[in-house]
C-alpha cells in the first residue's frame, strides 16, 4: 500500500511537473519568437515576459490560446492586450527598481504583473466592477503584494499615489487625460494609445523633463476604448 501511494505521488508529481514545464516552453517560445524576436531588447522586460504565467490570466476557455500571438477576450466585451504590446508598452516605459507605476485598464491584470515584476509597486485602475474584483483576487492569488488595485474611473488617475515615474493607459481615447499628465513625475514617462477609440490608434510616449512635456508617435495599435464613468 505504501509504495502505490509513493508510485501514485511519483506519477502526480511527474504529471505536474510536465503541466508547469509545456507552460513554461510556451512562454519561452512566445518571448523568442512574438517578442525578442520582434526587436524588444529590455531585459527586464523580457524576464518578465518569460516569468508571468499568462495562461492564468485568460478564462479557461482559451487556455490553449494563453501563449499566442493575439488579443484574447476576458469578458464583458474587454480583452487582455496581445503579448508583443504588453512587452512594448512595458519596455517604453523603461520600467525600474524604485520606480512607481499606474496603469489605467486592469483587465485581466496581466499588464500590471509585467511591470510589477520589475518596479517597487503598481497601483492599477478598472472601471468595470467584475474585472476588478476579478483580477485583484488574481492578483492576491498569485502573490504580487506589490499591486494596489481599484475600482474606479482612471481618466481622473489617482492623485493619492501619484506622481507616478511610469503611467500605462490600455484603453483608447482621442486624447490625454489632463490628470494624468498632471500625476506623471519629473522625468517620469506615459504611454498611451491615441486616436479614434472606434478604429485604429498609434501609440504616444510623453514624457516630463523639467515640467516641460514631450511627444512621440509610435506604432499603429487597436486597444478598446477609455469609458468614463457618469459625472
Ligand atoms: N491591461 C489589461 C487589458 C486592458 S483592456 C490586461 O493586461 O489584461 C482595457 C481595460 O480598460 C478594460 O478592462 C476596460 O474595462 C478598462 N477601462 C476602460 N476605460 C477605463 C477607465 N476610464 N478607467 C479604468 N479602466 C478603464
Amino acid at each position: 500500500m505504501r509504495s502505490l501511494t509513493i508510485i501514485l505521488l511519483l506519477i502526480s508529481g511527474t504529471a505536474l511537473c510536465q503541466t508547469r514545464d509545456a507552460y513554461e516552453s510556451m512562454r519561452n517560445r512566445m518571448v523568442d519568437e512574438q517578442i525578442a524576436g520582434r526587436g524588444i531588447s529590455d531585459q527586464a522586460t523580457l524576464q518578465a515576459m518569460r516569468k508571468v504565467p499568462r495562461h492564468l490570466f485568460v478564462p479557461a476557455s482559451y487556455l490553449s490560446e494563453a501563449y499566442s500571438d493575439r488579443p484574447l477576450p476576458i469578458g464583458y466585451s474587454q480583452t487582455i492586450s496581445q503579448p508583443c504590446v504588453v512587452a512594448y508598452m512595458t519596455e517604453l516605459s523603461k520600467p525600474a527598481k524604485g520606480k512607481t507605476a499606474l496603469e489605467i485598464g486592469t483587465g485581466s491584470g496581466y499588464q500590471a504583473a509585467v511591470l510589477a515584476e520589475i518596479v517597487d509597486t503598481v497601483y492599477t485602475i478598472e472601471i468595470v466592477p467584475e474585472l476588478a474584483k476579478e483580477a485583484a483576487a488574481r492578483l492576491k492569488k498569485l502573490g504580487y503584494g506589490n499591486i494596489v488595485a481599484k475600482y474606479g474611473d482612471g481618466y481622473l488617475g489617482w492623485p493619492d499615489h501619484g506622481p507616478f515615474d511610469i503611467i500605462l493607459v490600455t484603453a483608447a481615447a482621442d486624447h490625454i487625460p489632463q490628470p494624468l499628465k498632471d500625476q506623471l513625475a519629473e522625468g517620469g514617462r506615459l504611454v498611451m494609445p491615441v486616436g479614434n477609440p472606434a478604429t485604429v490608434q498609434e501609440l504616444i510616449l510623453l514624457t516630463k523633463r523639467k515640467g516641460k512635456i514631450t511627444e512621440q508617435r509610435l506604432e499603429q495599435v487597436f486597444f478598446v476604448p477609455l469609458k468614463r464613468l457618469k459625472q
